[in-house]
């Protein structure tokens, strides 16, 4: 066994899609009237689990 390089043994990276906010602004941006949106790829932690090990963190 050994530990996941992708996410440092951790089994969780910080979501992508919202930069690890769990939030982002709709399309349209804070500036015209986009409204902010819970992210539905982390369901609003700002983690998800890591593809590469299954979340377990470590590699066999
Ligand atoms: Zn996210
Ligand atoms: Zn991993």
């Amino acid at each position: 066994m050994a530990s996941c390089k992708t996410c440092s043994g951790r089994g969780s990276l910080k979501c992508p899609k919202c930069n690890g906010k769990g939030a982002y602004y709709q399309s349209g941006g804070p500036f015209s009237g986009g409204s902010v949106q819970q992210c539905k790829n982390c369901h609003g932690s700002g983690m998800v689990r890591c593809g590469v090990c299954g979340g377990k963190g470590q590699l066999k």
